[in-house]
Formats: structure tokens, sequence, C-alpha cells
């Protein structure tokens, strides 16, 4: 049994958000508390979290809390300088090294030492304990000490994943494809606090939906409970193969996406899109197409991984858990239906004449009616 009996959490930039920290604290240890299950103690500290549990389960599931910058199985004792000496000799003689320093912070200004002493006073114990040399640049081992409401020591820093706690800054809604790009850009809404809805636009609903479902499974790691609307989109892409050269039909079926997910986004209250595009990945991705496809959006369009590299992608994508299920072959609406020669340079007043000859009300209503809902806990 590990000696260890509480994680201590760290947490990134809420520090900074002055008087919104208390709403971004208590958003974060209800997203921990979904993430490492109900019944397990977890207290707020003064600009830090303690969790009363270190079971690798709870450590694992800490790696995907944003808003946590990093962890440390820690031991807790009372705020006797013996007590602590004794606490870091213990996690000492545990490890195997040559140098050591302590690394003191002190939060709790009523305790009687000064942070320089402290070092001293818990180095000297560890080095009469273990013979170490005290080292203070690049030491085999750091003992952190920590003065709060009790005192608690650790060796161990495990990096979480940074950002901000999902929920604290407002919903987004991803245009999610099935491919690789969309749930690595949702990934990076919800690193920086976004709650994250998704639409996917169908034509074959069968495999698709299985594939999607694990998608949403994979992204619900790091948002709980997550929601997918599924929106038939035959009808749509029906009048557009009567009424629009092939070419151009990408440009069309993409801005009726974002007319429709529109309507979603006003009913979920959602404020931006976010879209898995890059510039120019293929080369139909040009700036003039998304100038075109972008031009009738009413919200912002947020798309994260503009500057990524196609292989930086993929690197993430198998690192949040998303990769093997998008690699699976399906049949976009998009990727089955643009034909094999896109424009890469489209001009808005001949796509808008195209469109012309769309019911564009009538056949966003009727998607939007047709919606079906699925959600991941
Ligand atoms: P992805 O890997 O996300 O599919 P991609 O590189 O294949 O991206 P495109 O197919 O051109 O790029 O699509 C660009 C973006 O348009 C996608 O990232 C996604 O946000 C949106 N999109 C495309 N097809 C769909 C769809 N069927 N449903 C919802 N959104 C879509
Ligand atoms: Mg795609």
């Amino acid at each position: 049994m590990s000696m260890y009996t509480h994680t201590m959490v760290h947490y990134a930039e809420i520090a900074l958000k002055g008087q919104n920290r208390p709403v971004f604290e208590k958003k974060l240890v209800e997203n921990i508390r979904h993430a490492i299950g109900r019944n397990i103690k977890i207290t707020r500290l003064y600009g830090r979290i303690l969790i009363e549990s270190v079971d690798a389960s709870v450590l694992n599931n800490l790696k995907n809390v944003f808003g946590i910058s990093h962890f440390s199985p820690c031991i807790e004792t009372s705020l006797d300088i013996e007590e602590i000496k004794k606490g870091a000799v213990k996690i000492a003689k545990s490890v195997s090294a040559k140098t050591f320093k302590i690394d003191t912070s002190k939060s709790n200004k009523s305790f009687p030492m000064r942070t320089i002493d402290i070092n001293t006073v818990v180095g000297d114990a560890v080095n009469v304990a273990t013979n170490w040399g005290v080292k203070m640049k690049d030491p085999n081992v750091t003992v952190y000490v920590e003065i709060a409401e009790k005192a608690f020591v650790y060796t161990e820093k495990i990096p979480g994943p940074g950002g901000l706690p999902v929920g604290s800054a407002g919903t987004v809604l991803c245009l999610m494809s099935g491919g690789i790009d969309s749930p690595v850009a949702a990934w990076y809404a919800m690193k920086r606090g976004c709650t994250v809805i998704f639409v996917h636009f169908h034509t074959y609903t069968s495999k698709i939906e299985n594939k999607l479902e694990k998608i949403l499974e994979a992204l619900s790691k790091y948002q709980h409970p997550s929601k997918m609307y599924l929106v038939p989109f035959y009808g749509v892409q029906e009048e557009i193969i009567k009424n629009v050269p092939e070419k151009m039909r990408m440009i069309v079926y993409r801005r009726m996406m974002f007319r429709i997910a529109e309507k979603i986004m006003e009913k979920e209250g959602a404020l931006a899109f976010v879209t898995g595009d890059n510039i120019a990945q293929v080369a139909s991705q040009t700036l003039e197409n998304m100038s075109v496809i972008y031009a009738d959006a009413k919200y912002p369009i947020l798309s994260p991984l503009l500057g990524f590299d196609k292989k930086e992608i993929i690197k993430i994508a198998e690192k949040i858990g998303t990769f093997k299920e998008s690699i699976v072959p399906y049949k976009d609406c998009c990727s089955t239906m643009i034909g094999k020669h896109p424009v890469t340079k489209a001009k808005k007043d001949v796509i808008e004449n195209y469109e012309e000859a769309l019911d564009i009300e009538k056949l966003v209503n009727n998607a939007v009616e047709k919606a079906e809902i699925m959600e991941k806990e």
C-alpha cells in the first residue's frame, strides 16, 4: 500500500482570474468530482484542491480534467515541524537518489517559521536520514513541503492537461465530421473552458452513428456529459445536386451546414462555431473558399487547427484517444459528394446565384426538425 493518503491538485491559470476565481474553482471541483466519482472527498483549500484518494484510477482520470496544471500524491501532516520532518524523511526513504533539495511554499502566513528556515530544518532531517547531498540545481529529488491549513509533503508533480475548466467559458457548437480534425478542434475548445455541443450532418446513418458514438465517448473523458445533434442532410444534398455544378457543391454544402447549425446554436444558447478547418490541408481548403463558406455565418467561427500540420493533428488525435475511431472508413456527405475537382477560388456572387434556386428556409427548417440527439454521460 502506498504511504500517500491524499492527492494535492494545483490549477493553472485559474489563479489569475481575479474576482471570477471562486466560480472557476467551483467548476473545477465539479469537473473533478465527475471524473473521479462521487464518493471521494474533495476539499477546496486556498489556491489548491485536496483529494482524499491516491488510487491509480483517480490519478489517471485527473490527467483529463482541464484546468489542472499538476497534481501530487502526498502525505498530510499536522502543522508541527517535527511531523513535517518525519513526513519528508518517510518519503525520502522510499526513493533512491544521491542529491536532493527541499522546496517549501507557505500559504498559511500564521505558521511561525520562515520558508528558508523550514527548508533548512527539513533538509537537515532528510540529509541525516539518507546521507544525500543537498543540491539546489537539478537535484535527483525535490521534496516539496506546502504549509496550508495542514502541511503536505510530496516529491512528484504529475502534469495535468492545463487549460481552463470545461464550462467556465460558455458554450460552442462544433461541426463534427467524423474525420480526424474536428474531434481535435473540439478538444482544444474544451481545453479553453468551452462546453462543446456537437452537430453532425449525415446521409448514411447506420455505420457512422456507431463511429460517432465512439468518438463522442472518447471526448466525454474531457467533458461530462456530451451531446451530439445528428442532422439528416440528404434533403439538402438532393437539392444541391440538382441545382449546383459538381465542382461548387462542397462550398454550398458547407454554407448550408452553417445555416442549419445556426438554428441549433440559438436553441442551445451557444456563442460560436468550432470547425476542424485548416489552411490548405487539401487543395480546396483555400482562403478564397473559406471566405465564401464563412461569409454568411451569423456567429464567429473558431478553427483552432488553422496553423497545425496534419502530422501534428494526428499526433494529438492519438494522444486524446479519437484517432482510432476517426480513421474507420465512412461515407461523409461531403467527401462522397463534392466531386473530383472542387473549385479552389470560389466567388461569392457565383455561389449566391446558384443558391437562389434553393428554398433555403424550408431546407433548413426541415433538417432541424428531423435532427436526433445522442448523449453520453
Ligand atoms: P475532418 O477531419 O474534421 O473531417 P477535413 O480535413 O476532412 O476535417 P473537411 O471535410 O473539408 O475537412 O471539413 C472541414 C470541416 O467542416 C470539418 O472539420 C468539420 O468541422 C466540418 N464538416 C465537414 N463535414 C461535416 C459533416 N458531415 N458534419 C458536420 N461538420 C462537417
Ligand atoms: Mg472531413
